[in-house]
C-alpha cells in the first residue's frame, strides 16, 4: 500500500504557452530558491525517512528551465529522499529551449533514465500559433541530443491546433518517425479555462478545429503508428516494445503515489480499510512556497475516496489502457459484482459496440469506442 511512485512538480517556465493552464509561474526565476527550500520542507515533513520507489517523474512546468546549479540542487534533494530501485524508471520533462549537454549530463549523472520532451510540433507556423518558445529546428536538434545521452526518449505532440490541416499533422508524425524515439504521446488540443486560449476563444479570435478533422487526425495517428510497429497501449500513448511509461501506468492501474510541489496531487492509502486519500496542494507557487516556509501545510484539498469511487476510477482509467481491465478482478476488489454500479451505461456501450467484453470477462474499448472515449467517462464515473 505504501506508494512506489512519486511525482515532483517544478512550476517554472520561460513563458506560458497559449493553451497551458498548469500550475506554474513564467518569468519568475526569483522564486526558484524559495521553491527548492519549500520542496525540501515538504519532503522532510511528509516522508520523515527516505523511501524506495519504482518510478520518479519530474514534471511541471519544465524542470529543465532551472539553471544547472538549481537543477543539481533539485536532483540532489530528490535522490536524497527517494532511492530508485535498480530497475526504476526515472523521468524528467525537458523543454527543447533548455535542452543542452550540461543539463542532460546532470540528469544522467543523477540517475534520470527517461526524457519526456515537450516538442508539440516541428512546424514553425503551428508552434507560433501554440505560442511555444521554440522552432522546429530546435526540436530536431534537441531530440538528437537527448537520443545521444539517453536510450529512452519520449516526445509529446499536439494535434488539432487552431487552423491546423490534416496534412500538417501527417507531416508532424512523419518527421517524428525519423528519430529513434521510444515513446510518443499525442494529445488533441483542448482549450481549458485559465489558459490564454480560453479568453481568445470567448473573444472569437480562435476557434476549435472541426471535430471531423480532429477525428481524421487521430485515426491517421492510430493507423500510421500501428503500421510502423508502435504499440498503442493507452488512448493517447504509443511505445516501442518494453518502453511504456511505467509511471503513468501506475496511475492507470489504480496504484498509490506521492505528489510534491504546487498543484501536485497525491493518492495515498488511508487508515480506514478500502479507502484512499486524494490530496492536492495549493496551485499557486507563491502560496505553496509561503505556506511551506511558514511551517504550514500546503494541502488545499483532501478527499476520502471510498470503495465505490475507487472502483469507478479503476474502471475508467483501466479502460484508457488498450489492454482493458478484468471485471473479475474488479469484482474481487469491490467484494461483489461491479456491474450494477455502471448500469445502464455499461450495457448501452456494449450494445452500441463502443466497448467489448470477452469470454475472460475483460472489458475493453472497441476501435469505435476509442474514437469517442472522452464522452464515455462522465457516466461511468457517475458524474452525470
Ligand atoms: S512549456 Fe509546457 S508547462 Fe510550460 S507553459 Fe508551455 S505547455 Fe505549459
Amino acid at each position: 500500500m505504501t506508494p512506489r511512485s512519486v511525482y515532483i512538480h517544478v512550476p517554472f517556465c520561460g513563458r506560458r504557452c497559449g493553451y497551458c493552464n498548469f500550475a506554474l509561474v513564467a518569468g519568475r526565476d526569483d522564486l526558484v530558491a524559495g521553491y527548492l527550500q519549500a520542496l525540501q520542507h515538504e519532503l522532510a515533513t511528509t516522508l520523515v525517512q527516505p523511501a524506495n520507489v519504482d518510478t520518479i517523474f519530474l514534471g511541471g512546468g519544465t524542470p529543465s528551465h532551472l539553471s544547472p546549479v538549481d537543477l543539481r540542487q533539485l536532483l540532489t534533494l530528490v535522490t536524497e529522499w527517494f532511492a530508485p530501485t535498480a530497475s526504476a524508471e526515472f523521468s524528467c520533462e525537458v523543454n527543447p529551449m533548455d535542452c543542452d549537454a550540461q543539463r542532460l549530463g546532470l540528469l544522467s549523472q543523477y540517475g534520470v533514465n527517461r526524457i519526456s520532451l515537450g516538442g508539440q510540433s516541428f512546424n514553425d507556423a503551428k508552434l507560433a500559433v501554440l505560442e511555444r518558445d521554440h522552432h522546429g529546428r530546435q526540436l530536431r536538434d534537441s531530440i538528437n541530443l537527448c537520443c545521444q545521452v539517453f536510450d529512452n526518449v519520449s516526445l509529446d505532440l499536439i494535434f488539432a491546433a487552431p487552423n491546423e490541416s490534416l496534412s500538417d499533422w501527417q507531416r508532424d508524425i512523419e518527421v517524428a518517425l525519423q528519430f529513434p524515439l521510444r515513446h510518443l504521446s499525442t494529445y488533441g488540443l483542448t482549450i481549458e479555462r485559465g489558459s490564454a486560449f480560453y479568453g481568445r476563444r470567448l473573444r472569437k479570435e480562435i476557434e476549435e478545429l472541426d471535430e471531423d478533422v480532429q477525428l481524421a487526425m487521430y485515426e491517421h495517428t492510430l493507423k500510421t503508428l500501428s503500421q510502423t510497429g508502435w504499440e498503442h497501449y493507452e488512448v493517447s500513448n504509443f511505445a516501442r516494445t518494453g518502453y511504456r511509461c511505467r509511471h503513468n501506468e501506475a496511475y492507470w492501474l489504480g496504484h498509490t503515489w506521492w505528489g510534491f510541489g504546487p498543484g501536485a496531487a497525491s493518492f495515498l492509502p488511508s487508515d480506514r480499510d478500502h479507502t484512499y486519500l486524494r490530496q492536492v496542494n495549493h496551485r499557486s507557487p507563491t502560496t505553496y512556497i509561503r505556506r511551506q516556509l511558514e511551517g504550514r501545510c500546503a494541502v488545499a484539498e483532501r478527499d476520502e475516496i471510498g470503495l465505490e469511487q475507487y472502483v469507478r476510477e479503476r474502471l475508467v482509467f483501466g479502460l484508457r489502457r488498450l489492454a482493458g481491465l478484468s471485471l473479475t478482478e474488479l469484482n474481487d476488489v469491490y467484494g461483489s459484482s461491479v456491474r450494477p454500479l455502471f448500469e445502464p451505461y455499461l450495457q448501452q456501450y456494449l450494445d452500441m459496440g463502443l466497448l467489448t467484453l470477452d469470454a475472460q470477462n475483460t472489458l475493453r474499448l472497441s476501435r469505435q469506442g476509442l474514437l469517442v472515449s472522452d464522452s464515455l467517462w462522465p457516466e461511468l464515473l457517475g458524474d452525470t
